[in-house]
């Protein structure tokens, strides 16, 4: 089981790095063609420029002078071309971080149980050990929807790039004398808010539903982990959850 499961985890890796980086090489790709372009067409506007120029102050410039002013007009001209595009990105990040961490969201789910349900409106997808590797269940739902932690415990991971799972959360609790870890997948980018020691109450907040990793819908995966054994999440929930 072991050497499988290993060679599963570097599928989900290999999977995640290839989803990840070609969008990233084909941005940055993308942004290299436009300012590419823009130059040459600065240079042709320039080249214009130079034609008549030359022809009225023939006497007055000359042709080495006249060429370096026009290259720094290009720096110049490129540099404001560049601080514009970072300014773009900015504003394009911002508005993004603003969308995925709506205000009006509670900070803690309204559950009374030492357990709790991660998120409060979903359907039930995927269960423990569906199409032949599944290490918990799948909760659909909206992207956005506020993911609250199981139960008191601390962090154990807070990554942006948890392997398949994407952004992922885990938390270590002790319930009932047994030691458990409660692991949520493919979490919103930017979403997280907690991080890896921090100790979070039951019900608290931990970050919003996404499709980060592999994944194809909005949608948490949820695992939990006892005394280090894999053991059926949607069980665990019905059994303990409240
Ligand atoms: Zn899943």
């Amino acid at each position: 089981m072991k050497p499988l499961r290993s060679l599963v985890v570097l599928a989900m890796v290999g999977g995640l790095v290839a989803t990840v980086a070609i969008p990233a090489f084909a941005a940055t790709a993308g942004a290299g063609v436009e300012e590419a372009r823009t130059i040459q067409q600065m240079a042709v506007d320039d080249a214009q420029t130079f034609v008549a120029a030359s022809d009225a102050n023939a006497t007055q410039l000359s042709r080495g002078s006249y060429a370096a002013t026009t290259a720094e007009e290009i720096e110049k001209k490129k540099a404001e071309e560049a601080a514009a595009e970072r300014a773009r990105q900015v504003a394009k990040l911002a508005a993004a971080s603003a969308k995925s961490l709506p205000v009006n969201i509670a900070l803690t789910s309204p559950g009374t149980g030492e357990v709790r349900w991660p998120i409060l409106n979903f359907t039930k997808g995927r269960g423990l050990w569906d199409s032949g590797y599944h290490q918990g269940v799948d909760l659909l739902s909206s992207c956005g929807t506020p993911i609250y932690a199981a139960a008191a415990g601390v962090v154990k991971v807070s990554q942006e790039s948890y392997g398949g799972y994407g952004v992922g959360v885990s938390i270590d609790h002790v319930i009932g004398g047994q030691q458990v870890n409660t692991l949520y997948g493919h979490m919103t980018y930017g979403s997280r808010q907690v991080s890896v020691g921090q100790s979070v109450s039951a019900g608290q907040l931990i970050g919003l539903v996404g499709s980060t990793g592999s994944s194809t819908a909005c949608h948490l995966h949820f695992e939990v982990h006892i005394n280090g054994s894999v053991v059926d999440p949607w069980a665990w929930l019905q059994a303990n959850a409240g």
